[in-house]
């Protein structure tokens, strides 16, 4: 009866630490922290996605079809948060020529790695110019001086976008902010008015090809594949 007993207890104990040792997976480790999602938001992305994209939506979802990754330029997780979180741009003239809407992203990273969900991921947000309707936006919490990514920030990106490439099949690209205009001429790429860019630099080369040694090979690009 002992014996029984004690076999039981460490078949118990081992499938416990079977489980505990198992990776999580990359969704249960997501913290949900909503930012704003009003009547304001939903107006200003469907006229958004009319004015810039040219597209007519009577809903203010996308498919997506990249993922595009940033840095925010804020050196602090708060100051980051709080500046995605209203409905209205503050501030950023060039922007606000363009649109009302404030900047949005779906996932912002902090420096320590953990991974915040701002938007679902099928809701509208616009965090780059020409790519906002068929882009999930992942931001991270640092600039190229005084607070450079991490290296907790890029296994998180990895592990993110790992699990986001899996879960939505029609994603076909993965690039860094500072590519988007190489999509400019593409069929993917929208935006109404030819002249309106803005000069990006994040999060730079080496943060992107370091995502990309862990990515599954053939499995997305950085560059437009297709006819032009
Ligand atoms: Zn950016």
């Amino acid at each position: 009866m002992k014996v029984q007993f004690f076999v039981g207890r460490l078949i118990v104990l081992a499938a416990i630490s079977i489980g505990m040792f198992q990776c999580t997976p990359v969704n249960r480790k997501i913290v949900q922290k909503p930012i704003i999602w009003d009547s304001t938001r939903i107006q200003l992305s469907l006229q958004y996605l009319h004015e810039r994209h040219g597209l007519e939506a009577d809903s203010p979802f996308i498919t997506p079809r990249m993922v595009v990754v940033h840095w925010t330029a804020i050196p602090t997780f708060e100051g980051s948060y709080q500046a995605f979180y209203p409905s209205i741009l503050p501030g950023r003239p060039l922007l606000q020529s363009a649109s009302a809407l404030n900047v949005g992203i779906h996932f912002l990273v902090d420096q320590d790695g953990t991974i915040y969900q701002l938007l679902p991921e099928k809701y509208f947000a616009r965090h780059v110019i020409g790519l906002n309707y068929c882009a999930l936006g992942i931001e991270n919490v640092g600039d190229n001086a005084g607070h450079p990514l991490t290296k907790a920030q890029l296994k998180a990106n990895i592990r993110l976008i790992r699990y986001l490439i899996k879960k939505y099949p029609d994603i076909e690209y993965v690039i860094g902010h500072h590519e988007y205009r190489t999509f400019a001429g593409t069929p993917l790429y929208r935006e109404t008015n030819p002249d309106y860019f803005t000069e990006k630099i994040d999060p730079g080369d080496p943060f992107m090809e370091a995502i990309y040694r862990h990515l599954p090979v053939n499995r997305v690009k950085r560059r437009y594949q297709g006819t032009p």
